[in-house]
């Protein structure tokens, strides 16, 4: 098995439980986006039907990594962001072709499910799979993948056995960056930002993505410390990140912001309060929750940084009288 960037405790469980054959067989990886979560589950996956532990070179392991493994399932949003629990067993990619597929026995010894983003499963999704989770068919195995473990419905996390996935130390991401050529005078600007997590750090090491996130960031400060209007035209980073993490890396540059040091980052208006961060960080975060009711969100963004810059105005203005 090739090891992977941290998290090597919960590797080192779950691989153990694997050995001894007492893995559970409705698993829930959690945590923070681009940390090795669904990595691990395709490795767990091929440990379970290579003879060399997950060698990345037999046949299995290469069928696994090309998708084409008879055994292995691997389902995630589709083009609109939702595993939908579709129509009919013939919904390919949906939660009823899915609960159809593995009441079917298995090609090999087992089967293994992996649900990438399992948090896109709306309630109804969610609801028809859990009988599924809580007593799977016979030899087979489920997991869920979930950087929004919250948006998934009680009843199932309370049926499921959770490992909770932590954000990667500096120097794992900094590895990472090395291992995948970006230059060192880039690191720093990078490792500020992706806040322990190996995709973020990647996205930032395209430059025109970065441009385009700053660009952002700073829109919303200019907008909340001269509020005219707010022209800033969000789509294009929507449309080359999607919503979760246009938000989440707007959320971390924002948390900059919360702190004694501030990063010494060209671009970084230190000009801008924490108290005034903090809510604009409240913003944020209920966008991201109002991301699973499809709202629009920049539209929404907008109307709340009017409202921001409104009670912000008010409150300096009282105090002045
Ligand atoms: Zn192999």
């Amino acid at each position: 098995m090739q090891p992977l960037s941290g998290n090597h405790k919960q590797q080192t469980i779950i691989s153990h439980c694997l050995h001894n054959a007492s893995l559970p067989h409705s698993l829930l990886f959690s945590g923070l986006e681009g940390i090795g979560k669904k990595t691990f589950a395709m490795t767990l996956a091929k440990m379970m039907f290579c003879k060399n532990n997950a060698c990345n070179t037999c046949p299995s392991c290469l069928q696994i990594e090309h998708g084409i493994h008879p055994d292995v399932i691997v389902m995630g949003p589709n083009d609109k962001g939702t595993i939908p629990i579709g129509n009919d067993d013939e919904h390919e990619g949906s939660i009823r072709w899915l609960i159809a597929r593995i009441s079917l026995a298995p090609v090999n010894n087992c089967r293994v499910v992996i649900i990438n983003d399992a948090h896109t499963m709306n309630m109804q999704a969610q609801n028809a799979l859990l009988k599924t989770i809580e007593e799977p068919p016979h030899n087979n195995f489920i997991i869920l993948i979930s950087s929004e473990r919250n948006q998934l419905l009680p009843t199932i996390r309370s049926r499921i056995t959770e490992y909770v996935f932590n954000p990667l130390s500096q120097e794992e991401l900094t590895a990472i960056l090395v291992h995948n050529g970006v230059p060192h005078e880039k690191h720093n600007a990078i490792l500020a930002v992706a806040s322990g997590s190996a995709s973020y750090a990647l996205i930032l090491s395209d430059d025109t993505l970065y441009a385009m996130i700053v660009d952002a960031y700073r829109a919303i400060v200019n907008f909340v410390i001269h509020p005219e209007v707010f022209s800033h035209d969000l789509l294009p980073l929507l449309q080359a990140l999607g919503p979760y993490k246009t938000i989440d890396l707007l959320i971390n540059i924002f948390r900059l912001h919360c702190g004694n040091s501030f990063p010494s980052l060209p671009w970084f208006d230190s000009y801008l309060e924490e108290e005034t961060a903090v809510e604009i960080i409240k913003i944020l975060l209920e966008l991201r929750r109002g991301l699973s009711h499809n709202i629009n969100i920049r539209m929404a963004l907008k109307g709340m940084l009017y409202s921001l810059c409104f009670s912000y105005y008010n409150k300096r203005d009282t105090l002045w009288i």
